[in-house]
């Protein structure tokens, strides 16, 4: 029997309806969206009405590429700065997932110096300290909708705008927020990811506004708009269409669920501490700590709940969470620290039982 998952900013299970809409591509319609005929023809009006899909939760006037991933698409986006004559600098929240941040930190060897914007003891980007780096020799600033590790969410459109005053491009890793939270309508260019919005693993997407020239990322046939090249998935395009049609339709139902999830989950850890701002936070994110705790042994001792250290960098490299200790964290409350995730198919009763099983195991251990 699996845990009751509670590790939904890792990964979300497939929706039924994504599961359905995905099948007829993987069985009799197998055609390659890029031939000519009949089959491949089909298979292609499935792509790009899943493209549609994408599209309508995404701001108006650009266009969506399909990637392997969201980190691919972050990597494609960010191949933007080389467009940007005469600005080298690039700009992101030192509280960005691995994604943004790493390949920024790969740039900054690449000839473009690379500034992490510290953030506040909430986790909110200290917007005085952007304005304080941006010029004109700023090309891309980088800010994530919600915080994967502790769910707090960043004022996108304000940093947009102030990104745009300098002439710099704005991008938006809105991974954790696509489809659940209103997308940020100023941003250029925006990343998302099938798995995290109960659609299929192996696809991500990115919106660029038009007018936006990104170098190709992956060199060979041209397929996906001469930027990445490769035959593309009609079965994880259609799922991903899919989960993104769903979102959009079920937002105010999901948000009411998800809310009243986190609520009796705020209850009933009410002797814990919540890492990062309370007020400007998905609901959906959980971050508590508890002085004392050894989460790893915590971890072990609760083998029925699926849930994550927040002291581990929630990208699942294993190493330390630097989100925690940008806020400001002492490493003895960053190691008390676990994150809760909560999704669409989580009951009431996960979160009772759940709590249950972590609350005793916690006592077990400080008593
Ligand atoms: N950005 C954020 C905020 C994430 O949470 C994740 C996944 O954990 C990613 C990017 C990367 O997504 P993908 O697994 O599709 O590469």
């Amino acid at each position: 029997m699996n845990p009751i998952y509670l590790d939904n900013q890792a990964t979300t299970p497939l929706a039924p309806e994504v599961f359905d809409a995905m099948l007829p591509w993987l069985k009799d319609n197998f055609g390659n969206p890029h031939s000519p005929h009949i089959m491949g023809r089909k298979a292609a009006a499935a792509v790009e009405l899943a493209r549609d899909q994408i599209a309508a939760l995404c701001p108006p006037g650009g266009r969506v590429i399909f990637t392997g991933s969201a980190t691919e698409a972050i990597n494609l986006a960010m191949g933007a700065v080389r467009t940007q004559q005469g600005r080298a600098e690039i700009a992101v929240v030192d509280t960005e997932h691995a994604a943004v941040r790493d390949t920024a930190l790969w740039y900054g060897t690449q000839g473009f110096e690379t500034n992490l914007l510290p953030v506040d003891t909430q986790g909110l980007l200290r917007l005085e300290e952007l304005e304080a780096c941006l010029g004109p020799q700023t090309a891309l600033v980088g800010a994530m909708l919600v915080n994967n590790e502790i769910g707090v969410i960043q004022p996108v459109e304000q940093i947009a705008a102030m990104a745009h005053r300098a002439g710099a491009l704005m991008l938006c890793d809105a991974v954790q927020g696509f489809g659940r939270i209103d997308i940020p309508q100023q941003a250029d260019m925006i990343a998302l990811s099938g798995h995290k919005i109960y659609g299929p693993k192996g696809i991500g997407a990115l919106w660029v506004r038009e007018g936006i020239d990104i170098p190709a990322l992956i060199h060979g046939g041209g397929q996906e708009q001469g930027v990445r090249s490769g035959t593309l998935s009609p079965a994880l395009c259609a799922g991903l269409g899919a989960a993104a049609k769903l979102c959009a339709e079920r937002r105010e139902q999901d948000r009411e669920h998800i809310v009243s999830l986190a609520d009796r989950a705020r209850d009933l850890f009410g002797d814990w501490s919540v890492n990062g701002s309370l007020d400007r936070r998905y609901a959906g994110n959980l971050n508590i700590r508890r002085q004392g705790l050894d989460v790893a042994r915590l971890m072990s001792d609760v083998r029925g709940v699926a849930f994550s250290a927040g002291s581990a960098c929630a990208s699942g490299s294993g190493r330390p969470s630097h989100v925690l200790a940008a806020l400001g964290l002492a490493p003895g409350q960053i190691k008390s620290s676990i994150r809760l995730g909560f999704g669409r198919y989580n009951s009431m009763k996960d979160i009772e039982r759940a709590a249950g099983l972590i609350n005793q195991a916690a006592e077990n251990q400080l008593s």
